[in-house]
């Protein structure tokens, strides 16, 4: 028998809720439709929740939209209902995009053992998210968890991350996250840990796309206060550096915030190879900085420089880095023999004083 499923056979999987069988084959058009990129010809119909993964398609280049959107005031209630919604095709297709995202985070080195965690909103007080103690790189459909945005877990065989809590800190502050994810890159990470800010200034896609990137402060991850912090500090900003730990970066879906994920993580290593080279950071002005902070706020995306004087925009002109390796110049002066053979003789005594002591 053929495991082929066609169009027809997918609009039929959608009205019944069900899920293609394992190891089916999807036609083109089949996929668009289970993706939800084209409407089924059926109208949905009254007592199921109405849940609709979107993603458009234009003839033009763009971005991809993988934005979930629900209807307000539906969330599914009952254990049947709760059951039958976490074993959808809508919320199929987007655990498989938890486990593709997984995948990336853990090739790049942005997670290692069990580090890292992603959720996606799915309802009013609903989100998917990923299970504890599981290695980004290998998860599969299966293991996702459904909670409730006070992380109270509603369905998934495995028990939910600790951290989903952080992440649900952010969404109930800001209803633009709709997906967020956490890491621990080792670039942006070793920003957090030595306590430096990330100079601004630099790249102009990071302003577009990152914006001004959120300290916050160090607590303990998972508990209550951890949460209050971040979703403080994310509520603005979309790319958050949690001191002593790593990154959340958030998005309108679970793409959109592993871009930033990426983003944030390419800076800080750009910006520390740059600092290296000792010739000091060259900073476009803070008129420079407005257009591209303007350019962010028509994408929609929340800035708190948004309102600042243009002098204001270039906020760490006192960033220098702790290392700069520079090559002495062509003209400088030969070193002097004198001094040399002091240091060379202060060496030999160190020297013969370690040997004598072992
Ligand atoms: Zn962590």
């Amino acid at each position: 028998m053929s495991n082929v499923i066609t169009a027809r056979e997918a609009e039929e999987l959608l009205r019944k809720g069900e899920q293609p069988p394992a190891g089916a084959i999807l036609t083109p058009s089949a996929r668009d439709l289970l993706l939800g990129h084209t409407k089924p010809a059926f109208k949905a119909t009254g007592k199921a929740p109405a849940i609709v993964a979107t993603g458009k398609k234009t003839s033009g280049p763009s971005i991809p939209d993988y934005e979930f959107k629900w209807t307000p005031g539906a969330d599914p209630k009952t254990p049947a209902e709760i059951e039958r919604f976490f074993n959808s095709p809508a919320l199929q297709v987007l655990k498989e995009r938890i486990c593709d995202i997984g995948r990336r985070l853990w090739q790049r080195e942005y997670t290692d053992g069990n580090g890292g965690n992603i959720t996606i909103r799915v309802g009013d007080n609903l989100a998917l998210c990923t299970p504890t103690l599981i290695c980004k790189g290998f998860m599969k459909p299966e293991d996702m968890c459904l909670v409730d945005l006070d992380g109270d877990q509603l369905a998934g065989t495995r028990v939910r991350t600790s951290e989903a809590k952080t992440h649900f800190g952010i969404m109930k502050r800001q209803p633009a996250c709709k997906s967020c994810v956490h890491a621990h890159p080792p670039h942006a990470t070793a920003f957090a840990i030595a306590n430096v800010d990330i100079p601004s200034c630099l790249i102009p896609e990071a302003e577009v796309f990152l914006g001004k990137i959120g300290v916050a402060k160090y607590q303990t991850p998972g508990t209550p206060a951890n949460a209050d912090e971040v979703g403080e500090v994310g509520k603005i900003h979309q790319a958050v550096l949690m001191q002593n730990h790593g990154v959340i970066v958030w998005g309108k879906d679970v793409e959109d915030a592993y871009w930033k994920m990426e983003n944030i993580d390419s800076y800080c290593r750009t910006v520390w190879i740059a600092t290296g080279l000792g010739g000091g950071l060259h900073r476009f002005t803070g008129g420079q900085a407005k257009e591209l902070i303007d350019l962010r706020q028509k994408l929609g995306m929340p800035d708190p420089r948004a309102g600042l004087k243009e002098c204001e925009l270039c906020d760490s002109a006192e960033f220098r880095p702790g290392t700069v390796s520079a090559q002495p110049a062509k003209d400088s002066a030969p070193a002097d023999p004198q001094i040399e053979a002091v240091v060379q003789q202060i060496t030999e005594q160190i020297l013969k004083q370690m040997t004598n002591s072992k």
